[in-house]
């Protein structure tokens, strides 16, 4: 006879490797051990679908956080997307407190947007990166450009087919200098 609720938790014991005593007294004994009792706790608090009150002040604790944050991420997306300079950013989360926005200020710097650009980047290469793999099928179109500060640049259209349908069309911009080897030129994805 095995404790199906300690045998998840301890690994030692009369009730985890099987106790022979069949009688209710040794029942009652190990129902009224400190043991037993502490194995419930870790049992209820492990499947009870009723979120903690710390889990509940965490949970309260992020969407205040999440709110917060998504305005950032936002204006720094924006300014990225523009090609407008860092101190855009600073200028545009300045505009969003005085309309009443919630916004925490140690962010709203531009060494904090570059970071927040860099993660951007980062979760949209992952995201075209896992797209890629699963298309059996693209197709690659390149051509010379000039980006937004007048320098020669690569665009690099994609468009991928996954599961009988086209997912999505990708473009992609890269700046070299004219010493770059086009042979040598490689497309980081
Ligand atoms: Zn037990």
């Amino acid at each position: 006879m095995t404790c199906s609720i300690c045998s998840q938790f301890d690994t030692d014991g009369n009730f985890v490797i099987g106790c022979s005593n069949f009688k209710i007294e040794a029942l009652k004994k190990h129902d009224g051990c400190d043991a037993h009792k502490s194995n419930v706790l870790k049992h209820n608090a492990k499947t009870s679908t009723k979120p903690s009150l710390a889990a509940k002040s965490i949970s309260l604790i992020n969407k205040a956080a999440h709110s917060k944050l998504t305005t950032l991420f936002r204006n720094a997306h924006y300014i990225a997307k523009s090609g407008r300079p860092f101190t855009d950013y600073v200028a545009l989360c300045k505009l969003d407190v005085a309309k009443g926005s919630d916004i925490e200020k140690t962010y709203v710097t531009d060494n904090y947007y570059q970071k927040f650009v860099a993660a951007i980047a980062e979760n949209r290469r992952n995201e075209q990166s896992n797209m890629l793999e699963n298309s059996p099928f693209i197709s690659v179109i390149s051509d010379g450009s000039t980006d937004t500060a007048s320098k020669e640049a690569e665009l690099v259209y994609i468009r991928a087919s996954s599961k009988c349908h086209v997912c999505s069309i990708l473009r992609l911009t890269f700046n070299f200098s004219s010493n770059t080897d086009p042979c040598t030129f490689a497309v980081p994805i």
